[in-house]
């Protein structure tokens, strides 16, 4: 396609848009690529210019335009960025930029992390008008892949079919996503497509016959009950749905897939005030089912229960619309105008651009000052005669869905009761916005036009709000809370690349382990073998796994810890009995209390007597009762401490108290006390993780005297 062609549509089509900001966009971009050829031969400009013609089917705005025709000028020209910021403003360079950004998102082959790049892909972009111009820039590639060299052309198309795809798909837009399909099937199922299309050749003419009929028929019922304003048409599946279906069901035949082909049945738009009414959507099927005998179980209702990416439609399989020449079971989908909308372009038809831009502001202001002029009489008129409003408001707000004759008729109206053609045009130029609606409230519609006039935010959308993407230097995705940090990160791939970890590398430079990662960033970890976390980090790391994994790691440190300080405590006790001290398997525990242990449980004994629940002089007394005769005054064991004074034990006055070292409890938390074995009391804090292991009837409550 060439400019001039597509300037033609969009004035046609888009009216709203300021055809001299793109006259603009392709002449920059027209000598940015001059002397380029893409593979095919043609010169390079072809293909921006393609890319702007698809994206005009998805409501963009101008900006979107723009930068839909400049995408390629900073990657395959000499242009900078700068340059683009400073001859289009900010948020065209916005738009190029993420389209730049999005370059580094390339799928291996078979990768399994295909979700995730997906994801990566929408968090990446975060502006969706920057989905859409990739969408259209990758559609535009397929459809010229041939002209690719061979190797690649299997990596482009499963990447496409992996993401790109996928990514229509999810945002429901439908007809980029099976052109997008259809085209990745040739290239990676050359010889299913082939045999598919042959096959489906042959069926086609039959089922064209069927449609054709099956529509007529249809059209003349509706007509018949009275409708008005309908749209019958009948549609083949895409290739790469009916391959799926054949695939996924074993079905080896044509024939058993009932929806291979369906007949569409297109209802206006009704609303009540601001609410979308469809009751009339439910009579036409009643009146359908009356008609034609309707499967079991063949019955969808897309309306009440919508798919995942918006889609909404009644859906039923019926006999005997093909009547007496073709017996097939025939789908139909039943919809509004605004839900058919929504089928073709998915979230891109619910898409509204503010009219407020930064840097025209001069149209901008005249614009809406017209528009308001123009609504003002609209508002005047409808008070003055309130039976025109039905028809009135039609135009005003629904233009597209008039006819041509009813639209002349309203405008001849409108002329008529002191509109000027101006006004008009003011109306007409802010339809394409999809911002114009007719409010019955006089304050509303002042609201809504102050609002056209405050400078618009950037619209935005954020798919993943809280999430990140980044890279390992293997590309292998990370999904992240947003925020997080190389800790985060070096946890997140795995527990050992966090405890090891020596410093950070992002983009290959080295940075702090609290800095805020950013979507799509390559980061590394360096590691040491004996490198070890420090404390700190716990309160740097963004994620509760890395922080439980930090956490974790101390954890088991101070058990080791404890552990070897009972020992030591225990074998001071052996030695003071002139016994060997423990070894290494502490085989002295093997049946210690008269119960076999595992060296795990043997470990533990020690553990406790390190945290001070056990007294060492009890462990060994137990394993040698008559040696030990002259019993320890508790007292001995017992460590005082500057808050032993401290805490009140309710009934138990004349024990020592000692304060536990396990969990260090000091005021204002809450305590417990525990009668231990040797006759004193030992406070820990209410929720030590010691307490799970203790023997419950010994347990006495416990208070600090101070009052806090
Ligand atoms: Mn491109």
């Amino acid at each position: 396609m060439i400019y001039s062609a597509l300037r033609s549509e969009v004035l046609e089509l888009r009216p709203d848009l300021d055809i001299g900001l793109l006259d603009k966009a392709y002449a920059f971009a027209e000598k940015a690529h001059k002397g380029q050829k893409r593979y095919s031969g043609e010169p390079y400009i072809i293909h921006p210019v393609e890319v702007a013609h698809i994206l005009l089917t998805l409501n963009p705005d101008v900006a979107a335009m723009q930068a839909a025709l400049l995408h390629d000028v900073t990657e395959d020209t000499s242009v900078k960025l700068a340059e683009i910021e400073k001859n289009f403003g900010t948020e065209v360079a916005g738009l190029v930029k993420g389209m730049e950004k999005l370059a580094v998102v390339k799928l291996r082959t078979e990768d399994p992390q295909e979700e995730k790049w997906r994801k990566m892909f929408l968090a990446m972009a975060r502006d969706i008008r920057i989905v859409f111009i990739k969408l259209a820039d990758r559609l535009h590639n397929m459809r010229t892949l041939h002209h690719v060299p061979l190797q690649k052309q299997q990596r482009i198309a499963r990447e496409t079919l992996g993401v790109h795809a996928a990514i229509a798909s999810h945002l429901g837009i439908y007809q980029i996503k099976s052109e997008l399909e259809d085209l990745c099937f040739q290239y990676l199922y050359p010889e299913d497509h082939k045999e598919l299309s042959g096959k489906l050749a042959s069926y086609r003419e039959r089922s064209e016959g069927c449609m054709a009929f099956a529509t007529s028929q249809l059209e003349q019922l509706l007509v018949r009950e009275g409708m008005e304003e309908i749209q019958v048409q009948g549609r083949m599946k895409h290739l790469w749905s009916i391959y799926q279906k054949l695939q996924k069901k074993d079905v080896r035949n044509l024939e058993a897939i009932y929806d291979l082909f369906a007949v569409r049945v297109i209802l206006p738009d009704n609303f009540d005030g601001d609410k979308e009414d469809y009751a009339h959507l439910y009579s036409v099927l009643g009146l359908l089912h009356g008609e034609y005998l309707p499967l079991q179980d063949r019955f969808k209702d897309y309306i009440a229960a919508p798919k995942a990416n918006g889609y909404r439609s009644l859906h039923s399989t019926m006999l005997g619309l093909g009547g007496d020449l073709y017996d097939e079971p025939t789908e139909v989908q039943i919809r509004t105008r605004s839900m058919h909308k929504e089928a073709e372009i998915g979230i891109a038809s619910h898409w509204s651009y503010k009219l407020g831009k930064k840097g025209k502001g001069k149209t901008h202001v005249k614009l809406q000052q017209g528009l308001q002029r123009a609504l003002q009489k609209v508002h005047a008129l409808l008070e003055r005669g309130p039976d025109l409003e039905p028809c009135v408001r039609e135009w005003v707000e629904r233009f597209q869905y008039l006819a041509t004759e009813d639209r002349k008729q309203v405008e001849k109206l409108l002329l008529e009761n002191g509109f000027k053609e101006t006004d008009l045009d003011a109306i007409r130029k802010s339809r394409g916005q999809q911002v114009l609606s007719l409010q019955p409230n006089i304050d509303e519609q002042l609201a809504w036009l102050r609002g056209l006039a405050a400078p618009s935010p950037q619209p935005e959308i954020n798919l993943y709000p809280d999430r990140i993407f980044v890279l390992t230097p293997n590309k292998k995705v990370i999904e992240l809370q947003t925020g997080s940090n190389p800790i985060d990160f070096a946890y997140a791939v795995h527990t050992e690349v966090g405890n090891k970890m020596v410093n950070a590398k992002v983009n290959g430079r080295i940075v702090p382990f609290d800095y805020e990662l950013q979507n799509g960033e390559v980061v590394e970890i360096v590691t040491r073998s004996n490198a070890r976390p420090n404390r700190y980090w716990s309160s740097l790391a963004k994620t509760s796994s890395a922080r439980g994994k930090i956490k974790n790691w101390f954890n088991k440190q101070d058990k080791e810890g404890n552990t070897a300080a009972g020992r030591e405590m225990v074998n001071k006790e052996l030695q003071a009995l002139g016994k060997a001290p423990l070894d290494d398997k502490l085989s002295l525990f093997k049946n210690y209390g008269g119960k076999s242990r595992k060296l795990p449980e043997r470990e533990q004994l020690l553990e406790n007597v390190g945290l001070g629940n056990v007294s060492p002089f009890q462990l060994v007394k137990t394993l040698f009762p008559n040696e030990t005769a002259q019993e320890k005054k508790s007292g001995e064991i017992v460590i005082p401490t500057e808050y032993m004074e401290e805490v009140l034990v309710t009934g138990e006055e004349n024990l020592p108290v000692v304060l536990s070292a396990c969990c260090k409890p000091r005021p204002p938390c809450l305590i417990v006390g525990y009668v231990t074995r040797d006759q004193f009391i030992r406070i820990h804090k209410k929720n030590c993780r010691e307490l799970a292991d203790l023997d419950e009837a010994r347990f006495v409550s416990s208070h600090w005297k101070t009052k806090v």
